[in-house]
């Protein structure tokens, strides 16, 4: 089969290595011993190319896993033996930046990062950052449905997606459709925003972005306690404030940042922008909305700005090289009136370690995003495993059993693919038709939502 390849992608583009994402079970699987496997990882450049290999894959039903920054942690990017992976970083063109209809067209495999400083270089922004951003590709920020840390001003990847180009899994190519939105029937091309690579191949974007706002004024406040950070939230959003940031951490995520505040004091974190007087006014509505808060200054929010991007793979990494440890982050979302029970039982769930923190952000008129990072260690593997699991699964029920989501904006993967038929309900037949129709052979990422159920 590597012959094969290589005819169709050229020999040095064809390498044989362990790949994986950063899903944080792989890595402590790897630790204890289990062998990372060794699959062939194709690195294509034109479209035929992938046209040519998904057919290749249909003919002699091998699996295809599309590639981006490889920053996902589901686990969607762990290829069993035999499994072709794509790297899909030769789609590296940023077509075109319309400065006057704010559009910007992009193949998929341009770094987050550089697209967003090129971006910033005509005074532009996707306003899409992802703490991963770096890392990142396009079609992966787009497959797995991302969210960045200015959510709540412009939203998540599936706002700024105004049409996609993508080769489906029987080599035929579907472009990008015109317009800025249409009634020709459902927007299709959103089935491939979260499809996690079990669809078929992102090979170009089309995408809506921004000016840059004229004025940012950020300003930090300690709330007494959990629920009146979250009332402000609230307040604010439903007022139609979309601020660029806006971060409320629990008494103990507090702490673990290095803010000694009160005891049970929890810090938000707040940016308006726009026009200078918008930003300024809507500043003042949030004091208001604040109402008894400590109000801490442009401290918070410039120390915020300077760590935006801290949390890396490489600390991930760190904290999971030493055996028997633990670590990983579960973020799942609600409406405003169950987010504080589900922070009190997710906190439950998580306390299996000494680290079980929560922040909430990408907040909406309706309810908010509760993102939970828990870590520890135990005296051995087997221990650390059953630790991660139950916080896994704790987190996963209340979720459920309150019905919120159980991922916001981290995807599926190998991660929560038990729990999806128990959050799509009824939805699992149409998911499954979409996923028969469109992949009758089962060609695309197993390892991923596109495998499940
Ligand atoms: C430190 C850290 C911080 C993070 N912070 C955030 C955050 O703030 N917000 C957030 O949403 N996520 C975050 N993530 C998760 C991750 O970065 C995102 O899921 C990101 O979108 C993955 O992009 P990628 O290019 O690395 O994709 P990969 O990990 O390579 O792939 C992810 C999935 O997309 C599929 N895929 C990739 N490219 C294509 C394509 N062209 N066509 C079809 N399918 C494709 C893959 O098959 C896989 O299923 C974080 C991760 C880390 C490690």
């Amino acid at each position: 089969m590597r012959e094969e390849i290589e005819s169709i992608v050229g020999a040095s583009a064809v390498d044989e290595r362990p790949v994986h994402d950063l899903w944080p079970h792989g890595i402590m699987e790897g630790r204890a011993g289990k062998p990372r496997n060794r699959v062939l990882v194709a690195r294509p450049v034109e479209r035929a190319h992938l046209s040519t290999l998904l057919q290749l894959a249909g003919a002699n039903g091998f699996n295809v896993i599309p590639m981006g920054g490889a920053t996902g942690v589901c686990g969607a990017v762990s290829p069993s033996i035999g499994e072709l992976v794509l790297d899909m970083g030769g789609f590296d063109h940023i077509i075109e930046v319309d400065e006057t209809n704010l559009i910007c067209r992009c193949e998929a495999g341009v770094n987050g990062m550089t697209l967003e400083q090129h971006l910033n270089q005509r005074g532009l922004t996707l306003g899409h950052y992802p703490s991963s951003l770096p890392g990142t590709t396009v079609g992966g920020l787009i497959a797995t449905r991302s969210s960045g840390q200015e959510s709540s001003r412009y939203g998540n990847i599936e706002d700024m997606v105004l049409a996609l180009g993508v080769v489906l899994p029987d080599g035929t190519y579907a472009a990008p459709r015109p317009g800025l939105r249409s009634a020709v029937g459902p927007a299709l091309h959103q089935l491939w925003v979260g499809a996690e690579g079990g669809l078929g191949i992102v090979v170009e974007a089309v995408l809506r972005v921004h000016r840059l706002p004229e004025a940012t004024i950020g300003n930090g406040y300690a709330f007494p306690d959990l629920a009146s950070g979250l009332e402000c939230m609230r307040a604010v959003m439903q007022a139609g404030i979309r601020p660029q940031l806006m971060r409320l951490y629990d008494a103990e995520d507090t702490t673990f940042n290095g803010y000694d505040l009160g005891a049970g004091e929890c810090l938000l974190v707040i940016a308006t922008a726009g026009l200078a007087d918008v930003a300024k006014a809507e500043a003042a509505a949030v004091k208001k909305f604040a109402g008894d808060a400590k109000d801490l200054g442009d401290a918070p929010w410039e120390r915020w700005r300077r760590h935006r991007f801290d949390l890396s793979a490489d600390l991930l990494k760190a904290f999971l090289e030493p055996a028997n440890t633990f670590l990983d982050v579960i973020e799942v979302a609600g409406t405003w009136t169950v987010l504080s029970e589900l922070h009190t039982r997710v906190k439950t769930a998580i306390g299996v370690g000494p680290l079980a923190l929560c922040h909430f952000s990408h907040a909406y008129e309706q309810g908010c995003c509760a993102y939970f990072t828990f870590g520890g260690s135990s005296e051995t593997e087997d221990g650390a495993r059953a630790a991660y699991e139950q916080a896994w699964e704790g987190t996963m029920s209340a979720a459920l059993d309150l019905g919120a989501t159980i991922s916001h904006h981290h995807g599926v993967g190998r991660a929560r693919a038990r729990w999806v038929a128990d959050e799509m309900g009824g939805w699992v037949w149409v998911w499954r038709a979409v996923k028969e129709g469109i992949d009758p052979e089962g060609i695309m990422n197993p390892n991923s939502i596109g495998g499940v159920p």
